[in-house]
């Protein structure tokens, strides 16, 4: 099939979907039904069938593929060649791990999978229907609407216990309607959305990509696209509307850090940039921006964070949290009698730091996972103790992991060896269209924030430091400033989150196998000296 880009044609090279089930291919009842086929839905349905090997579980999924984990989607995967054609296809994909062995994205592959007229005979097995969604959750009468993804077949399932486990979906720019139904704008969520984004990219007349949001998401795209888009000379930008980074997340040393380690990457920083329009013209997309004025680019990627779907909450009268979104569930993950919610979706109560939502692959795990064995169970339900923990890195020289809440709103404590600490100058690649955030360190007061570096072992009269700012050399690049920043940079440490005095967060900067103390840490709380907390992860060994 041909589509438009602008003025521009290009070949749809993307495998068909597949045609979804009939609707009479279904089983009329499921004993375990869940709704979803991402990572929860994969682990819960693995517990049941564990505790209950004769058990039948349905899993409904509005996707095409076979259950598969999202992180390689925004890192390993964009080192793959050929990656347009191959993401077309996931049954078959595979990429390298970080240790040089391939893995599929998939979770299993088909051959697992229970068919679904073997499950209609009511047979012991896990079965999924792809390329349908559930509309409806009727608790009462346990029951769930289906509808296809093209909306045109409709069925219903009656079932003894289900699983609320619908993920989170990519939230999308109303400014950037047009450039997305036109093909220049895109979001990273599902395999499908990189096979359309590596094709996009395929092509050889763009030379700007555009990448917009300041999060994980973001951060983590832009490293990868700049690594593999590095050789054609194609400019990756970041534009965010924060000062730094990761700003919500990192305190602000850390993510003024991130930031330098992204421009090293190759990619240039557009900090305290607002995306307020786009149009296409010319073939290329013009951007009006509350920051540096217009902005030419030929590829977007939105990544501005994740929203529920309301409209099955609403339909099936489940109540949402106000504040945090997400389908209320108390401790045992459980919503109503007999329904069950667990991974991006739900919102649930942690005994130790309170109601809470993740969006996060480990959380899917093992929420999915107690849910699954509580929907299976005769015994009393068990409370979501286990606390998960997230990890993401930059590239090949940053990687960091974190448990518990991970905010820089709250205040934080850092201790780094201070022979990890050493000042970076940054070469900002010409041709760069963007600016340092670190023109804006210059006012960074560090106000809540604490840092201690630590020299060689451990030294009890640590120094208590605030992170400076050092002048900037400003170059004019296509009528933008761009600054060539200098400061320090964090090899190895960690930082306590703490609010009202107790550590509810921890986050291990390039410091690796240290999750079991970071566990116990979190689990005590309260402390008289973060120091000598901070020994307990022998920062000065690798
Ligand atoms: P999902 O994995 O989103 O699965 C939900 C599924 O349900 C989807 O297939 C959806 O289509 C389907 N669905 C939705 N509504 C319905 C419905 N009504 N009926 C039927 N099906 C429905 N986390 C980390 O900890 N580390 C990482 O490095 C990391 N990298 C990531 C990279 C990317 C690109 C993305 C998008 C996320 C990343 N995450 C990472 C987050 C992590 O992947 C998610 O937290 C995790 O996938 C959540 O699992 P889930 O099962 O709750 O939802
Ligand atoms: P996020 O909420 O962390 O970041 C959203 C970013 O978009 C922020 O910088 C925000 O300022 C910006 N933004 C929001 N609205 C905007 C607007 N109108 N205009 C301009 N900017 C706007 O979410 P994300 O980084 O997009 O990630 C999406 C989801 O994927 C999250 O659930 C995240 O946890 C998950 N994820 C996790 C990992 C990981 O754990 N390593 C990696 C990738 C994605």
């Amino acid at each position: 099939s041909t589509e438009t880009r602008g003025e521009r044609a290009v070949t749809d090279e993307a495998a068909p979907e597949p045609v979804p089930a009939l609707a009479e291919q279904l089983p009329a009842h499921a004993q375990y039904l869940v709704v979803g086929g991402g990572t929860a839905a994969f682990a819960a349905m693995r517990a049941i069938r564990s505790a209950r090997p004769d058990a039948q579980v349905l899993l409904v999924s509005a996707e095409h593929a076979l259950p598969y984990m999202r992180p390689p989607l925004s890192k390993e995967l964009w080192r793959e060649e050929e990656l347009a054609a191959r993401a077309a296809h996931p049954d078959s994909l595979t990429f390298a791990q970080w240790n040089g062995r391939r893995r599929s994205v998939l979770y299993e592959p088909g051959a697992f999978y229970t068919s679904a007229e073997r499950l209609r005979e009511a047979g012991a097995g896990a079965g999924v229907a792809r390329g349908w969604r559930v509309t409806r959750v009727d608790a009462e009468r346990r029951r769930a609407d289906l509808e296809d993804a093209a909306g045109g077949q409709r069925a219903s399932v009656t079932f003894d216990k289900c699983l609320l486990a619908p993920g989170v979906r990519a939230r999308r720019l109303p400014q950037l309607r047009a450039a997305a139904a036109a093909g220049r704008s895109f979001a990273v969520r599902e395999l499908r959305d990189v096979a359309r984004l590596a094709r996009a990219l395929d092509d050889p007349r763009v030379r700007t990509v555009a990448v917009v949001g300041g999060g994980l998401l973001a951060t983590e795209l832009a490293a990868a696209l700049a690594d593999r888009l590095r050789s054609r000379g194609v400019r990756v930008a970041l534009l965010y509307r924060e000062r730094r980074p990761l700003e919500h997340v990192l305190p602000p040393y850390l993510a003024a850090d991130a930031g330098r380690r992204l421009q090293e990457l190759g990619v240039a920083l557009l900090p305290d940039t607002e995306l307020t329009g786009c149009r296409l013209e010319h073939g290329a997309l013009r951007l009006a921006t509350s920051g540096p004025g217009e902005l030419r680019a030929d590829v977007l990627v939105e990544c501005v964070g994740s929203e529920l779907d309301e409209g099955l909450a609403r339909a099936s009268r489940l109540e949402t949290h106000p504040a945090l979104g997400g389908l209320l569930v108390n401790a045992e993950l459980q919503a109503r009698d007999g329904v069950w919610a667990a991974g991006d979706a739900a919102c649930f109560y942690d005994e130790l730091l309170g109601r809470r939502r993740v969006e996060h692959h480990d959380h899917a795990v093992l929420s999915g996972r107690l849910a699954g064995e509580n929907m299976a169970a005769a015994a009393p339900a068990r409370a979501y103790r286990h606390q998960s923990m997230f990890w993401s890195d930059l590239g090949t020289r940053l990687g960091y992991e974190a448990i518990g809440i991970i905010d820089s709103s709250l205040q934080t404590v850092g201790v780094f060896c201070e022979d990890a600490v050493s000042d970076v100058k940054v070469e900002v690649a010409a041709g760069a269209t963007a600016k340092t955030p670190a023109a804006a360190e210059a006012e960074s007061t560090a106000e809540s924030q604490e840092m201690i570096e630590v020299e060689g072992s451990a030294r009890p009269e640590a120094a208590w430091t605030e992170s400076t700012a050092e002048p900037q050399d400003k170059l004019e690049v296509e009528g933008s400033a761009v600054a060539a920043g200098s400061g320090e940079r964090y090899e190895r440490g960690v930082v306590f989150y703490l609010r009202e005095r107790r550590v509810v967060g921890v986050l291990l900067w390039n410091l690796f196998n240290r999750m079991h103390v970071a566990r116990q840490v979190l689990s005590q709380g309260e402390f008289e000296d973060l120091f000598e907390v901070a020994k307990l992860f022998s920062l000065h060994e690798e």
